[in-house]
């Protein structure tokens, strides 16, 4: 969606991905810096918005945090239709999400245009050493092999929320 004045521009977010990966978690880091250990569940979509200076200008982010309960999949494509990127979160530490986080792409690769910048996020990276059951090599080679941006991030440290954003901000930025 691209905003009006070409200083002040607009994008909307969408963050995908099964019940419990921590799309919340990652919203709340980084709209507010916040962690909390035991979240609410969803329901149905929360919003929330960002504003991320950029040189002279600024864009807000209109981010959508959607329901991973699958009794509410009808409800994505009102969520990722007209989105300029999408968020699909997985968790590392729990193999079926990854299958489950593949599926999304696949979705949105079909019921989208290209346009629609794709993340693949790994979360809760900071149980990696004990729990981890995705390799990383497995997430990043699917990200290469499908046009996506890749990252390992947690919502807990912090580690890598502000780097994802922020990428989608400048790889966005041209096209808005
Ligand atoms: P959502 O259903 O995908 O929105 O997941 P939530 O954001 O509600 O998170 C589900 C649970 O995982 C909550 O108890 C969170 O505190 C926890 N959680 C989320 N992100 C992380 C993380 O990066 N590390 C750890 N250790 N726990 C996390």
């Amino acid at each position: 969606q691209a905003g009006k004045s070409s200083r002040n521009k607009q994008a909307k977010l969408v963050l995908l991905g099964d019940q419990g990966v921590g799309k919340s978690s990652i919203a709340l880091r980084f709209v507010r810096g916040e962690f909390h250990e035991n979240h609410e569940a969803t329901i149905g979509a929360a919003f929330l918005t960002q504003t991320v200076n950029v040189g002279q200008g600024s864009i807000k982010l209109d981010i959508w945090d959607t329901a991973g309960q699958e009794r509410y999949h009808s409800l994505a494509p009102m969520y990722y239709r007209g989105a300029a990127a999408a968020v699909v979160v997985y968790d590392i530490n729990n193999a079926n999400t990854f299958t489950r986080a593949l599926a999304w792409v696949k979705e949105l690769r079909q019921q989208t245009t290209n346009s629609v910048l794709i993340v693949l996020a790994g979360n809760k990276a900071d149980l990696a050493s004990e729990h981890r059951a995705v390799p990383v090599e497995e997430g990043r080679s699917f990200a290469e092999e499908n046009g996506l941006v890749f990252a390992e991030v947690s919502a807990k440290t912090g580690m890598a929320v502000q780097e994802v954003f922020m990428t989608i901000v400048i790889l966005k930025l041209s096209s808005l």
